[in-house]
Order: C-alpha cells, then sequence, then structure tokens
C-alpha cells in the first residue's frame, strides 16, 4: 500500500509533444521545463523529449545548469536570462541561450566585449525580448534597432533572435493578442531573424503567433491553460496525483470531522481518510464539495484538508475499503475540473505538489 503518488505516463507525453508538432508544423519547440518541470522533475523531461524537441526553456540559470549537466548539446534558452554578470558567464561557459530583456543585462553583455578582445569568449546565442503588450519584461518596440545594432558589435554573440510574451492567449476570444502579434510583426519587420512568440495558449488558439520557434509548456502535460480540458483537442493527461484510502469510518449526523470543526454531516455517512494533504501539496483552501475520484465515482471532500491526510464522503451505502485507491487528479478526474473546484489555476496545482510525493512511471 502506497501512500500520495505522482504517476508520469511517458506514452501520454510523446503522444503530446506529437500533437503539438501537429499545430504548428513550421515551428521548432522550445520545451518549458521550469519549476522542476511543471513538478514532474527536469531529468525526466530532459531524458524523454531531448530527441523530441528542438531547445529547452528555463527560468533560472540553476535549472539550466541541471539540463547541461544532463546533455551536453541540447539548446538551453534561459527565459529571463542572466541576472547579474556572473550569471552571465555562467551562461557562456555553459553554452546557454540566454533572454535580454533591459539595458543593464545589454551592458554586462557589452562589458565583455573588452574581456573578448584579448581572451576570445565562447559565442553564445541572444534573444532579445520585446514588450509587445504585457508590460512585465522586454524592452519597448521603438528600443529594439538599437539594441540589435549594439548586440551586433558584440563579436561572440552568434545569433540573435526576437521574442515576446502574450499576456491574454489562453483565452481566444481576446483580441489584445491580435494587438500584441501586430506589434510583434511590425517591429521585427526588417529582420530576417528568427522569432518566438507562443506559449501554450498561443499555440492552441493564435496560429499566426508560431512562428519559427513555439514554447509549449503546460500543454504538453496534456493539460489546459485555460479551464477548457483539452481532451477534446487530442492531448491525453500525462499525470495522475493518487493515493489510499487508509481509514473509512461509520459517521453519525450531527457529528464534525477534522481541524476546526468546519464541516457537520447532515446524516448518518461513512468517511474516508485520503492520505494526501497540504504537506503533499494538495490545496489546504480546497472547498467542501471538491471532487475526490474513489471505484469509479466522485466524492465530495468534506472538512478541512490537514497535512498528511482529507477525509471524503462516501456516503452510507459505500462499500469501500481500506487500502483502495484515491484520485486526486488525472484521466478519470482532469485537474482542470479539480483546479475550477479549489478556485486555483491548475499551474499552481502542478506546481506545488511536494517533494515528499513519490514519482512512479507508467
Ligand atoms: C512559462 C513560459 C512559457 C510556457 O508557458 P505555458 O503556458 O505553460 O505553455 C513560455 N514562455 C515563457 C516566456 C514563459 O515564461
Amino acid at each position: 500500500m502506497k501512500s500520495a503518488i505522482l504517476t508520469l505516463n511517458k506514452a501520454a507525453l510523446l503522444h503530446n509533444i506529437q500533437r503539438i508538432r501537429e499545430l504548428a508544423p513550421h515551428s521548432k519547440i522550445c520545451s518549458i521545463i521550469k519549476a522542476n518541470g511543471y513538478g514532474q522533475t527536469i531529468p525526466y523531461l530532459v531524458n524523454t523529449l531531448k530527441d523530441k524537441v528542438d531547445a529547452f526553456g528555463v527560468a533560472r540559470i540553476s535549472e539550466a545548469v541541471k539540463i547541461r549537466q544532463l546533455d551536453h548539446n541540447v539548446t538551453v534558452l534561459l527565459l529571463e536570462g542572466f541576472f547579474n554578470e556572473i550569471e552571465l558567464l555562467q551562461a557562456i561557459n555553459k553554452n546557454l541561450d540566454t533572454v535580454i530583456h533591459n539595458f543593464d543585462q545589454l551592458k554586462m553583455i557589452e562589458n565583455l566585449q573588452k574581456i573578448n578582445n584579448i581572451i576570445p569568449l565562447e559565442f553564445i546565442n541572444i534573444w532579445i525580448k520585446i514588450d509587445t503588450g504585457m508590460h512585465r519584461l522586454g524592452f519597448q518596440p521603438e528600443e529594439v534597432d538599437e539594441v540589435f545594432q549594439r548586440l551586433k558589435n558584440c563579436s561572440f554573440i552568434k545569433e540573435i533572435y526576437f521574442v515576446s510574451h502574450f499576456s491574454c492567449a489562453d483565452d481566444p476570444k481576446n483580441n489584445y493578442s491580435e494587438k500584441q502579434i501586430t506589434c510583434f510583426e511590425k517591429t521585427t519587420k526588417n529582420y530576417t531573424n528568427q522569432r518566438s512568440m507562443a506559449a501554450s495558449g498561443g499555440i492552441l488558439y493564435w496560429k499566426k503567433s508560431h512562428y519559427d520557434w513555439i514554447r509549449p509548456g503546460i500543454i504538453q502535460h496534456g493539460i489546459s491553460p485555460n479551464e477548457h480540458p483539452i481532451t477534446e483537442l487530442g492531448f491525453k493527461p500525462t499525470m495522475t496525483l493518487s493515493t489510499t484510502l487508509i481509514a473509512v469510518r461509520n459517521h453519525k449526523a450531527g457529528n464534525p470531522t477534522g481541524y476546526g470543526n468546519h464541516w457537520i454531516s447532515e446524516k448518518d455517512t461513512k468517511l474516508g481518510v485520503v492520505a494526501i494533504g497540504y504537506g503533499d501539496g494538495y490545496p489546504r483552501n480546497a472547498p467542501l464539495g471538491t471532487p475526490v475520484w474513489i471505484n469509479g465515482r466522485k466524492v465530495p471532500i468534506v472538512g478541512r484538508v490537514s497535512m498528511d491526510m482529507l477525509t471524503v464522503d462516501l456516503g452510507i451505502d459505500s462499500t469501500d475499503k481500506m487500502g483502495d485507491k484515491v484520485i486526486l487528479w488525472g484521466e478519470e478526474l482532469l485537474i482542470e475540473e479539480v483546479a475550477q473546484a479549489i478556485g486555483v489555476i491548475n499551474y499552481e496545482l502542478v506546481t506545488q505538489i511536494t517533494p515528499r510525493v513519490e514519482i512512479e512511471y507508467s
């Protein structure tokens, strides 16, 4: 009998990559595996995908170094670039591609040109981030020509790419994405350099934005960037979070269960105690009624989620028993439904799984 397990389905992952290729047949794939690979570990994703994708993208240099240790050749992109000079030197030494999004980073690169004149540096590829409307990171469109020219003067830079990011791409009805596409195209129209704009939302809903490189994150795992499941679009959930029922209790009407007596039963029932809690990354704020899957049906969470356990109302006639499997999300119970019930986004659920949860592969 096992407690909380995250089961990763390799065939489903490879299927989803294939599906992404079908959606964007002319684009190269930069597989985004930041935040511990959306909770699935970087080594597993790199080893499974390195021959299937064209690059990996991460948010921190520590994540990029992990990938480089696993593979010497694969392209690794730092999505937010280096945060200081030391990281820039590390990026050059480890042969990482890096985004630059501000003039501080540009100056750090230009300062290295002086060193390069004495001791030639390794070559590096730079992705110029353009702020086309998200207003979080990136150069303003009117700054891009200057940035490009200044990079051209640094002889250790090999390729220059253009990159931008959508703020509303997960909403197919929001035409703000059109505005961002127009801005990106206008800003880059005098260049033949490779371009990238689409993450999961752009890949699914904004075909015009596919360009040379797409950057899929969450859809690789068969999970939607919004609340609408993407199983209808031919994706398969790759992750199952499951655990076991560790007790079935007869419970009298009028009695509470769990911390704070948060819920009181209206009728006699049987309660199931499930071995997973917020110490495993299952949200403590999951409200009463959040669904859990046991023996072919959904049952509601009752009482507060505690650190190692949660309780469900199995119903008076239930035949579930200690040791039975409980699924928190997976193919049977889609993560989109669970996230909606809890009032969080799918991304939060997967990235909050803690190291106590064992990983298995199927
Ligand atoms: C996280 C991230 C992605 C991937 O996002 P998904 O919505 O998971 O596909 C792509 N590009 C950038 C810049 C990101 O930060």
